[in-house]
C-alpha cells in the first residue's frame, strides 16, 4: 500500500480523501491556493504545500505545481478529486510518466469516455443501451444533417463531443433551426472545448437521470453498486441525490448494471466511474461515462456499507476488489442534499464568512463538509460548502432524517440553499418520488410566480 498520497483537490472531497488515507494509515499532503492557506484540512494535514494564487488556473488546475508538489514531498501517488484534473486525460499521463501512480483510470481510458462521440461507440460496442442519434460526429454537408434529424426524428439536440457541465448543448425542434444549431454549438465548442466536432441525439422529453456506480480492479473484476437517481437538477447541475431510484424495477437496474461491469472489463477499466443514463418508459439510454468520484458518491456508500474512495486507492495500489457482485447487498436508502453559498432564491453566489456554522447529526446522519464557524468561503470556486446525507431503512425515514437535519443545520453569516432543501423535502411530488429532469426547474419557475 502506498506510505503517502498527494490529494490535488481542495474542499470537502480533499477533506474526504484525506480521511479516507487517514483511516488506511497513509500520509496525507494537501495541495493548497492562497485562498485555502487558513482551511482547517491544510492546517490538520500531515504536509502541505502551497501550489499558486486565488485563480484556479494558477493553482489547482496547475500540473506543473501539483507535479513539483509531489516530488518535493516524495508522494507515490496523486488522486484528483473530482474537477479540476480528474478528468484530463493529459493529466493522468503527466503523473504517471513523472513516475506517480494516478488514482483513476488509465489515460487511455479517460481520453476515450472524454470524448462523448468516442464513449458512446465504445458503449454501443459494449453493448450498453444509447439514445438513438447520428453515427458518430456529424458531418458538414447540410443535406446529410437534415437527413440524419429526419431519420432520428425532432427534437433533436446536438451535442459537443467534448462538452462538459452542461455546457455544449441545444436542442432543435424544427428542420428550419436545425443547421443554424449545429452551426453554432460548433462554434462555440471549438471555442470553448478546443474540439469543434458535434453529434446529434434524439431529445428524450421526460427523462430521468439515474447513474450507475461501478468499481473495477487491475484483475479483471469490476462490479456495479447499484444506482443513484440525480434527477432534481438545475441548469444541469445536481441538486439532490439518491439511492436506491424510486420506483425503477430491481431487475432493470440489475439488467444494466451488469452491461455496465461487462462494459468496464470490455474497455479494462479500473478504479471508481458512473455510467449517466437517462431513463425514460422503461429505458436506459447511455448519455456519457464520469471518470472519477462523484460528488453524490456518499449515498452509494451508505446503502452498500461500501467506502468508494478507499477502494479506488486500494486499486489503485494494485489490490483486488474486496468483494464480489454477489457480496453487494443494498440496504435501506439515502438521500443527499448539496449545501451551496448561494441566495436560495435567485442563486447567486454567496461568498464570505460564515459566522456561524452549525451542523446537524444524529443517527444515520453524515455531513461532508469542510467548512466550520469563522471559515471565509473563497469567491473563487464551485458554490458547493458540503453535502448532507441520510440513511434510513426506507425512504420514509430517510425523508423524515432529512427534514430533521435540514431544520438542525444553522448556517449564518453567508445565504445558502438550505431553505430551498426545506421545501423540497416536504413538496408533494418530490415526496411521492420519481419525478424527471425538469420537475426542479418547473418548480422554481411555479415558486417565482
Ligand atoms: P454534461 O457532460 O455537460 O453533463 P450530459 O451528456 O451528461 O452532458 O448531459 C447533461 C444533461 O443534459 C442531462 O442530464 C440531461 O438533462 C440533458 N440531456 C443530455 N442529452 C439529452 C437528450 N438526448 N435528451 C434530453 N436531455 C438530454
Amino acid at each position: 500500500m502506498f506510505k503517502k498520497i498527494l490529494i490535488a483537490n481542495r474542499g470537502e472531497i480533499a477533506l474526504r480523501i484525506q480521511r479516507a488515507c487517514r483511516e488506511m494509515g497513509i500520509k496525507a499532503v494537501m495541495v493548497y491556493s492562497e485562498a485555502d492557506r487558513d482551511a482547517k484540512y491544510v492546517r490538520l494535514a500531515d504536509e502541505a504545500v502551497c501550489i499558486g494564487p486565488a485563480p484556479s488556473g494558477q493553482s489547482y488546475l496547475s500540473m506543473p505545481a501539483i507535479i513539483s508538489a509531489a516530488e518535493v514531498t516524495d508522494a507515490e501517488a496523486i488522486h484528483p478529486g473530482y474537477g479540476f484534473l480528474s478528468e484530463n486525460a493529459d493529466f493522468a499521463e503527466r503523473v504517471e510518466k513523472s513516475g506517480f501512480t494516478f488514482i483513476g483510470p488509465s489515460p487511455e481510458s479517460i481520453r476515450l469516455m472524454g470524448d462523448k462521440v468516442s464513449a458512446k461507440q465504445a458503449m454501443i460496442r459494449a453493448g450498453v443501451p444509447c439514445v438513438p442519434g447520428s453515427d458518430g460526429a456529424l458531418p458538414d454537408d447540410p443535406v446529410a444533417i437534415k437527413r440524419i434529424a429526419k431519420s432520428v426524428g425532432y427534437p433533436v439536440i446536438i451535442k459537443a463531443a467534448g462538452g462538459g457541465g452542461g455546457r455544449g448543448m441545444r436542442v432543435v425542434h424544427t428542420e428550419a433551426a436545425l443547421i443554424h444549431a449545429v452551426q453554432t454549438t460548433k462554434a462555440e465548442a471549438g471555442a470553448a472545448f478546443g474540439n469543434a466536432e458535434v453529434y446529434m441525439e434524439k431529445f428524450l422529453q421526460n427523462p430521468r437521470h439515474i447513474e450507475i456506480q461501478i468499481l473495477a480492479d487491475t484483475h479483471r473484476n469490476a462490479v456495479y453498486l447499484g444506482e443513484r437517481d440525480c434527477s432534481m437538477q438545475r441548469r444541469h447541475q445536481k441538486v439532490i441525490e439518491e439511492a436506491p431510484a424510486p420506483g425503477i424495477p430491481r431487475r432493470l437496474i440489475e439488467k444494466i448494471g451488469e452491461r455496465c461491469a461487462a462494459a468496464c472489463k470490455k474497455i479494462g477499466y479500473r478504479g471508481a466511474g458512473t455510467f449517466e443514463f437517462l431513463f425514460e418508459n422503461g429505458e436506459f439510454y447511455f448519455i456519457e461515462m464520469n471518470t472519477r468520484v462523484q460528488v453524490e458518491h456518499p449515498v452509494t456508500e451508505l446503502i452498500t456499507g461500501i467506502d468508494i474512495v478507499r477502494t479506488q486507492i486500494a486499486v489503485a495500489a494494485g489490490e483486488k476488489l474486496p468483494f464480489t457482485q454477489r457480496q453487494i447487498q443494498l440496504r435501506g436508502h439515502a438521500i443527499e442534499c448539496r449545501v451551496n453559498a448561494e441566495d436560495p432564491y435567485k442563486f447567486t453566489p454567496s461568498p464570505g464568512r460564515i459566522t456561524t456554522w452549525h451542523a446537524p447529526g444524529g443517527p444515520g446522519v453524515r455531513v461532508d463538509s469542510h467548512v466550520y464557524t469563522n471559515y471565509f468561503v473563497p469567491p473563487n470556486y464551485d458554490s458547493m460548502i458540503g453535502k448532507i446525507i441520510v440513511h434510513g431503512d426506507t425512504r420514509e425515514q430517510a425523508l423524515a432524517r432529512m427534514r430533521t437535519a435540514l431544520a438542525e443545520t444553522v448556517i449564518e453569516g453567508i445565504k445558502t440553499n438550505v431553505p430551498l432543501h426545506r421545501e423540497l423535502m416536504v413538496d408533494a411530488s418530490f415526496v411521492t418520488g420519481g419525478t424527471n429532469i425538469h420537475y426542479l426547474e418547473e418548480w422554481l419557475s411555479q415558486r417565482e410566480r
